[in-house]
C-alpha cells in the first residue's frame, strides 16, 4: 500500500463535489450535502485509511434528548463531532422512535466532525451567502472562487474500482466505487462487513436499495 499522504488526502476531501450534490431539505430549504457522499468522499480520498466510532451515546429521556459524540481518525488526527436529536415521548412516557433519533443523531455528529476538515465548504458556500449566514463572511470568501471540478472528475474516473472486495464465496471482486456507493445505500447494512458486487448482494438487501439509487446506478452501469 501507498504510504498515507495526510496532505493529499484532506485535500481531496476538500475539493469540489460533482455538480447536482447539493440538495435541498424538504423542510426548511437549507443546502446540504447527503452523509452517504462524505462518507464515500473520505473513504475514496484515505483509500479507507481511516475510522469512524461514536465513543459517546447518550440517550435522556428526562431531558427528552440523544446526545452522539462522533470520532473520526484521518491519519494521524482525532477529531470530534457532537450531534444531538429530540427524543419523543407518548402520554404514557414511553421513548418513541429511538432508534430513528439515535441515527440522527450519529449523522449529525459525523457531519460535525468531518466539517473541522472542511468538507463540503466550497460547495455549500454559494448557498450561505446572506448576510446572516457563514458563506458570506469576507474570510470565506475564497470558497467561492477556488478552483473548477475538473480536478474531482478526474479524481472519481481514477477511482473507478476501489480497494474492497465482494465476500460472496469465490467471488472476490474489486468493488466500483458505483457499488460501494450503492451499498451505503441500504438501510442496517454494515457495507465494512457486507461487502457484496452487485451481482451477489443477497436479495433481502437488493430490496431495499432506495429505487432512485438503483435506478441511477443501472443506468450508469448500463452506460459504460
Ligand atoms: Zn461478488
Amino acid at each position: 500500500m501507498d504510504e498515507f499522504n495526510y496532505q493529499e488526502a484532506i485535500a481531496k476531501i476538500k475539493a469540489r463535489f460533482p455538480e447536482g450534490t447539493v440538495k435541498k431539505r424538504e423542510d426548511t430549504g437549507r443546502a446540504y450535502i447527503p452523509n452517504q457522499v462524505y462518507n464515500d468522499r473520505v473513504e475514496l480520498a484515505t483509500q479507507s485509511q481511516w475510522t469512524l466510532e461514536y465513543s459517546e451515546v447518550e440517550i435522556n429521556v428526562p431531558q427528552r434528548y440523544v446526545k452522539v459524540v462522533a470520532r473520526v481518525t484521518i491519519g494521524p488526527h482525532t477529531r470530534d463531532g457532537i450531534g444531538f436529536h429530540e427524543l419523543n415521548v407518548d402520554g404514557s412516557g414511553n421513548v418513541k422512535k429511538l432508534s430513528t433519533a439515535v441515527d440522527q443523531a450519529k449523522a449529525e455528529a459525523f457531519r460535525e466532525a468531518l466539517d473541522t476538515w472542511q468538507i463540503g465548504w466550497q460547495d455549500l458556500a454559494p448557498y450561505y451567502q446572506l448576510e446572516k449566514d457563514w458563506g458570506s463572511n469576507p474570510a470565506l470568501q475564497h470558497l467561492l472562487h477556488s478552483s473548477p471540478p475538473e480536478e474531482s472528475e478526474r479524481f472519481s474516473q481514477a477511482s473507478e474500482v476501489i480497494d474492497r472486495q465482494c465476500i460472496y464465496t469465490n467471488c472476490g471482486a474489486q468493488l466500483t466505487r458505483d457499488e460501494w456507493a450503492l451499498l451505503g445505500t441500504i438501510p442496517k447494512l454494515d457495507r465494512t462487513r457486507m461487502t457484496y458486487c452487485f451481482e451477489h448482494i443477497p436479495n433481502h438487501y437488493k430490496k431495499k436499495i432506495p429505487s432512485a439509487e438503483l435506478e441511477t446506478f443501472l443506468k450508469k452501469t448500463n452506460d459504460r
